[in-house]
Formats: structure tokens, sequence, C-alpha cells
């Protein structure tokens, strides 16, 4: 048992996820959530995701020694303002963001000293939201990138290492702002070509439409799971993530460019060089173990 009360706020895909893996290997003695939802807590408690929920956060809070925020990274700085009253020291506050610099310079000033702030990123999910979506083996097999702020607690950052690598993960330690421009190409730019793609067939007129639909196997169809991901989430992560995703959205830009030019005057050497290096990195993929 590595903590006594875990305090989730936030109870969708990720938060109901955690839940569910911490009560599965008995990692804390009560497990509490707490989101603004009223639907979602209704649903945690008829779903028993945890031990108690409700819409007052402060009050899930008050005893935690573990916090867990698993909202949009919009919304993660009233969080920790919302709470700080209730947060004590000795008590771990982490999150699960996808987007990690803003949680060290929005939410650390914000939490009372002796508090640690061990701020997390999960690299697992799906494209559904919601408590419903959860499950316990999301984590299995995949990578959570944690960015303690210099000068966290070691202890600390152990106890969040266990956690995550009992609930079946591997851990990866990363400074915050370097994590963020990792996961601008990753993460941020592929959903948002998958977004800017399937919006580009949404404004193709009615005929054409059905026939994107119909033959959708041909490539089109994997870009569409990507692009039914949380809208407010990835609104969040875009606004949240502004320089790195643009500087890598201009060298994309600009490659993409090369590529129209290669098409545009028959260069096929260069598109086949290009295709065959990109090959191998799916081959990569698929050794790590991560496809
Ligand atoms: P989700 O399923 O939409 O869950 C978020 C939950 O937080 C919802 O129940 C939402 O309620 C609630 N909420 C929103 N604002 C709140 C507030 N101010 N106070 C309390 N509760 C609030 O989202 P998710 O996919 O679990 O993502 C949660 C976090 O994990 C995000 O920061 C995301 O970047 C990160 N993450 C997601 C994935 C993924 O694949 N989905 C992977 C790794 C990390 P409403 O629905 O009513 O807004």
């Amino acid at each position: 048992m590595l903590f006594e009360r875990v305090a989730i706020i936030g109870i969708g895909l990720i938060g109901s996820s955690l839940a569910l893996a911490l009560r599965k290997h008995g990692l804390a003695r009560r497990v509490v959530c707490a989101d603004s939802n009223p639907v979602h807590v209704a649903k945690a408690l008829e779903l028993s995701l945890v031990d108690e929920a409700g819409t007052d956060l402060a009050a899930a809070v008050k005893g935690a020694d573990l916090v867990v925020l698993c909202t949009p990274v919009g919304a993660l700085a009233a969080l920790a303002a919302e709470i700080a009253s209730q947060c004590t020291p000795g008590m771990i506050v982490s999150d699960v963001g996808s987007v990690k610099e803003l949680v060290v310079e929005r939410v650390a000033p914000l939490l009372p000293k002796g508090v640690h702030l061990v701020p997390a990123h999960p690299i697992a999910g799906t494209e559904h939201s919601g408590p419903a979506a959860g499950f316990a083996e999301v984590f299995v097999g995949r990578w959570c990138i944690l960015t303690p702020p210099d000068g966290t607690d070691p202890a600390a950052v152990d106890k969040m290492t266990a956690l995550w690598r009992q609930i079946g993960s591997m851990v990866e330690i990363m400074d915050a702002a370097h994590h963020d421009r990792v996961l601008a190409i990753t993460s941020h730019l592929p959903h948002l070509i998958a977004y800017s793609i399937v919006d580009t067939a949404v404004g193709l007129e009615d005929s054409t439409q059905s026939e994107v639909i119909k033959f959708s196997a041909s490539g089109f169809r994997d870009f569409t799971r990507i692009a039914a991901s949380d809208p407010v989430m990835w609104r969040d992560i875009f606004l949240n993530n502004r320089e790195a995703v643009l500087d890598i959205l201009q060298r994309f830009n600009e490659d993409l460019t090369a590529l129209q030019r290669a098409i545009r005057y028959g260069e096929g050497a260069t598109l086949q060089e290009v295709f065959t290096r990109t090959r191998a990195i799916r081959r990569g993929i698929i050794d790590a173990k991560q496809a």
C-alpha cells in the first residue's frame, strides 16, 4: 500500500483509469474523486470506480496524501488555487496533463510550502472521454514521463515512480520544457494534422464526402480516429504548448513544401528516399513494442 487516501480530481478517461488501476493493484487504502460535472460523479459511483465521489474538490483533497489532477490542462491553475487551502505539508500533488511546463510555472507557485509537486504525463489513452471510458490496463507497457521541478524531494519522485511502475508503466524523468518539445512532434502535431485533414473532408461537397466515408480504409480512417479526440482537451493542449507546436509546425510546413515541389517536378527519387526513411521509423516503433 503506497498511499492512504488518493484524491483524483476530474474522473474522465485518465482519472477513471488511474482509479481502477490503483484499486486493482491495492496501492491506496481509499480512492476518492471529485469532478465539476455531477453526471460524471454519479457515473463514477454507479461504476464503483472510487470509494467516494462528489463535486466538492476541496473536500476530496482534505486528508489525502496524494492528489492527482486529471482535468484538461487549461483548468489546472484554477484547480490548484481552489484546493491549495487543503494541501498540507508532506502531501504529493501530481497531474496527468499532456503539457508540462505550464504545471511547473503555474501550479507550483500556488501550492503551500512542504507540498511536493510531481507532474506526470502517461503516454497512454484512447480517443474516448468520460468516466465510463476508463480501464485499468490502459497504462500497461506505456511510458509515463515525470517532470519534477528542480529541488523536488527525491522521496516523492520515488513514490510516484513506484506508483506508475506498479500499474504497469515504464517511467522516464525529464525536464518539463524538453517534454513539451518532444510531445509537440510525437503527439501534438499529428493531432493537428489529423484535425486539419478530416476538416478538409468536411469542407468537400456532399457527393465527394460520401465517397470519403465509403473508401476511408485507404488511409483517411486512421486520421479520423485521432481527430475524434476530445475537443476541449486538445484546445487546451494547443493553447498551452504554443511555442513548441508553432516551431514544429514551421518545420513541418517546410518539409511538406519540399514534398509538394518533388511531386510537381516529378522528382521520384526524392519521394522514394523520404518514404524509405520514414518506413524505418515504423519498424523502430514496432521493435520498441509501442505499436
Ligand atoms: P476527460 O475524459 O474529458 O476527463 C476530464 C474530466 O475532468 C471530465 O470529467 C471533466 O468534466 C472534468 N473537469 C473539467 N474541468 C474540471 C474542473 N475545473 N474541475 C473538476 N473537473 C473538471 O479527459 P481525459 O482524456 O481523461 O484527459 C484528462 C487529462 O489527461 C488532460 O489534461 C489530458 O491532457 C491528459 N491526458 C489525456 C490522454 C488521453 O488520451 N485522453 C492521455 C494522456 C494524458 P466535463 O466532461 O464536464 O468537462
